[in-house]
């Protein structure tokens, strides 16, 4: 409920920026967003919020995004105050904006019985407002503390965990074992769901406050884990989780049966001038993804742009309910069948499929089908799959290119060379609650500390570890306190 217009979600209907059409945007790697929007579209879809008193889309955010006031201020067209107001719990709107699933709409009130506010657009309407209006600028430190902090990686975490231990008054230089600066925002997420550009501005943001950026000097290999402790007053490890998850049955050598991370990567680095190997490119073939999730939709979506003739994406698991089940009632995430963005564009998607072999039935080398079973799986009372039931075998799919896109196992740590950094059960790098690992003075943080996740819940990481780490250095920190665990409610306005 905006102050001004306390009956607004009785008056507007839910009108997203939305996606450019399927036919046109499939034809290239433009964003899949519209393009423009229009702030009073915008200020009436802010007019919806519903001011519920307890803002349940705040805690469905991983950073505690203060929502119900910035919507308030876009629709009273106060843009720049919302834009401090996103900035407080968020370094980086627009990595959000434009790529986060968006689980505060689902925890959004009125999605009980009706649309939920347009969240995710209206954040990103904030800061391209901000970008645009220039008022995003270099936010330098006014002292110094003497401190020195490495940071190792550049995705979402390490550059959060930077900003915030730079605005602390830190000296902090990222390594990054890339050319580039972004992680998977900038090798992995491709071009069309998040512009490459926008990293590129965060990152001469950030120069401009006085960070330092190595590129170039992979951890572990290129300088120790000694070598950075003897050098800066404390690390913090920001590598992701990478290490795909790998289908071991006859035929994984074969060629065209790649990571989707490899085929993704490539295109990337092809859309950013190089040129894109022969392996890597689907024009004309067959494209089997195997894996229902959201980076085998970046993969079926990519070949859809490099002109592949067919793609198929096959899921191990049965297809989700049309409708939400007794046990999964608002605010959770509702856990129905949706179409992709990227099966909107075209292909088709299989489920209940297990690959048995990967097949070169004209024994050039050359992956040519796939051999598949129709499973059933018994599961555990967490869901987990035990027992595979097979129905039906030997059933044959064509393929000249297949990518493997069923997870990741956690981080490469083996790349850091140094017997006491450890993986947990879960694979994730061993940390204490201070997110500080058996290395004293050597932190974690993002998907190296909770698996392969979201950027948003990466950008919270950052936050969180940068407080540790101030407090493990100073004995106090004035950088806000976690976001991204559970906390109560907020109590209502005026309270
Ligand atoms: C294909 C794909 C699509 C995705 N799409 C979305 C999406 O639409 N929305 C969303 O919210 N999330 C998405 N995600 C997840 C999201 O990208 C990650 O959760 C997020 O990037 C994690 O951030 P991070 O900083 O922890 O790690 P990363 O982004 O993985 O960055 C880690 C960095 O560390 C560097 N590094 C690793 N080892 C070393 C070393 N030894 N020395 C120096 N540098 C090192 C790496 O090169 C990398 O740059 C997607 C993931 C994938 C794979
Ligand atoms: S970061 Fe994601 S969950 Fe949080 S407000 Fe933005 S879209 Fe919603």
């Amino acid at each position: 409920m905006s102050e001004n217009h306390p009956d607004g979600f009785l008056r507007h209907p839910r009108r997203p920026i939305g996606y450019r059409e399927p036919a046109s945007r499939v034809a290239d790697f433009h964003q899949i967003y519209r393009f423009r929007w229009d702030p009073a579209q915008l200020r009436t879809q802010g007019e919806r919020c519903m001011d519920c008193g307890i803002p349940t889309c705040m805690a469905g955010c991983p950073i505690g995004n203060i929502i119900p006031d910035w919507n308030d201020l876009v629709s009273r067209g106060a843009w720049r105050e919302a834009l401090a107001r996103l900035h407080a719990t968020n370094n980086f709107p627009e990595f959000t904006g434009y790529t986060c699933p968006a689980p505060c709409e689902t925890a959004c009130t009125l999605a009980i019985n009706d649309d939920a506010v347009t969240i995710k657009d209206i954040e990103r309407a904030i800061v391209d407002q901000g970008w645009e209006a220039g008022w995003i600028r270099p936010e330098p430190p006014s002292e110094r503390t003497g401190r020195q902090v490495a940071v190792v990686g550049s995705g979402p975490a390490g550059l959060a965990a930077a900003q915030q231990l730079n605005r602390a008054g830190h000296r902090v230089t990222v390594f990054e074992r890339d050319d580039a600066i972004g992680g998977l925002m900038r090798y992995g997420i491709p071009d069309f769901k998040f512009a490459k550009h926008q990293v590129a501005r965060r990152a001469q943001q950030l120069r401009d406050e006085g960070i330092e950026f190595r590129c170039g000097v992979v951890v572990g290999e290129d300088v120790s884990i000694d070598e950075l402790k003897a050098r800066f007053d404390a690390v913090c490890l920001a590598i992701g989780a990478r290490r795909p998850r790998d289908v071991a049955v006859p035929g994984r050598e074969l060629q065209g049966v790649l990571f989707g991370m490899e085929y993704l990567c490539a295109e990337n680095r092809h859309q950013a001038g190089e040129p894109l190997d022969a392996a890597m490119n689907a024009q004309g073939r067959r494209v089997v993804v195997l894996g229902g999730g959201d980076t085998g939709a970046d993969c079926v979506a990519t070949a859809h742009r490099q002109g592949a003739s067919s793609v198929v994406q096959i899921s191990i698991n049965p297809p989700l309910p049309e409708t939400r089940q007794a046990d999964n009632l608002w605010p959770q995430s509702p856990q129905v069948r949706q179409q992709t963005y990227a099966l909107q564009e075209g292909g088709e998607e299989a489920f209940s499929l297990n690959v048995a072999a990967f097949l070169d039935q004209d024994q050039d080398g050359r992956v040519d089908a796939l051999e598949l079973e129709r499973v059933d799986w018994k599961r555990d009372d967490q869901g987990r799959r035990t027992d595979k039931i097979v129905r039906e075998s030997g059933i044959i799919l064509p393929a000249h290119k297949v990518l493997i896109a069923i997870g990741f196992e956690g981080p490469e740590a083996a790349c850091l060379n140094d017997p006491r950094l450890t993986l947990t059960s879960s694979h994730t790098l061993e940390a204490d609650a201070r997110k500080m690992t058996p290395v004293p003075g050597v932190f974690v943080a993002g998907d190296a500390s909770r698996g392969q996740s979201l950027v948003v819940w990466a950008i919270g990481e950052g936050r969180d570890v940068a407080r540790q780490i101030d407090l493990w250095l100073m004995g106090s920190s004035r950088l806000p306190a976690s976001l991204s665990t559970p906390y109560p409610p907020l109590p209502p306005k005026g309270l």
